[in-house]
């Protein structure tokens, strides 16, 4: 099992390598986030001792169990749909949070990573495809969000995440990954003080390197590091 699931992160990482210089950019630049939700501490560890540095967690209920057993020496990031009545347990266990997609979710983190004199680095989530079945604030709302983020001083803006709809082919999700950039680019021009636009946080098992293509950053996989989920989540 643990050769299955470090044998899967050195493909992905040769798929990235590949991509990133089909797009011309460093594959330095472009980290691997590990999507461990409904994996067991022990398959996490088989990831982490594979190399992997970043670990993305879901459920706040689920990360409360599992982040402690396994530490904080790694960076975690919530990827998930967020509650603001969770938020209180959210800032001891993320370094970042990927899914800030209203005015406030981003209060209420800024008020508890503040209590416990912490930073937290966010990322506004847009639902770029516009589904109402998606969380994510809409792409014309994103930069009032970010000029709110950019005046609490408990969190730091570093850019944008979206999760388009399930592709049937992975070409599909390429209009959306260069919808969230080109809306990265926008925000830039705004040039809000104390924010940063580096982090474009898109693409999963179907088709993070189309999402590698169009400038991502961070790319979230789960399935291929650790095989087909049981629950379907
Ligand atoms: C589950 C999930 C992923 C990973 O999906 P895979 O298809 O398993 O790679 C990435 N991002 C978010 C927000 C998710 O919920």
């Amino acid at each position: 099992m643990s050769t299955t699931i470090a044998a899967n992160i050195a493909v992905i990482n040769e798929r990235i390598a590949r991509a990133a210089a089909r797009a011309g950019s460093d594959p330095e630049s472009i980290r691997l986030m590990a999507v461990s939700k409904t994996v067991e501490p022990e398959r996490i560890r088989m990831a982490l001792e594979a190399g992997i540095t970043l670990l993305g967690e879901n459920y706040v209920q689920e990360a409360r169990e599992k982040i402690p057993s396994i530490g904080r020496a790694t960076q975690w990031h919530m990827i998930g749909h967020l509650q603001t009545n969770k938020v209180k347990y959210v800032v001891n266990l993320f370094d970042w949070v990927h899914s800030v997609d209203r005015a406030e979710l981003a209060q209420e983190l800024n008020k508890r990573a503040l209590q416990n004199d912490r930073r937290l680095n966010v990322l506004i989530e847009v639902n770029v495809s516009g589904e109402a079945s998606k969380s994510g604030i809409a792409p014309q709302q994103a930069t009032g969000l970010a000029r709110l983020i950019s005046t609490l001083p408990g969190l730091k803006l570093q850019g944008l995440m979206t999760m388009p709809p399930y592709p049937d082919n992975p070409e599909d999700s390429r209009p959306y990954f260069v919808a969230l950039r080109n809306l990265r680019d926008e925000i830039r021009k705004a040039a809000i003080p104390g924010i940063s636009m580096d982090e474009l946080s898109m693409g999963m098992t179907d088709d993070f390197e189309i999402a590698i293509e169009e400038g991502a950053t961070i790319v979230r996989v789960g399935r291929a590091i650790f095989g087909e989920r049981i629950k379907k989540v």
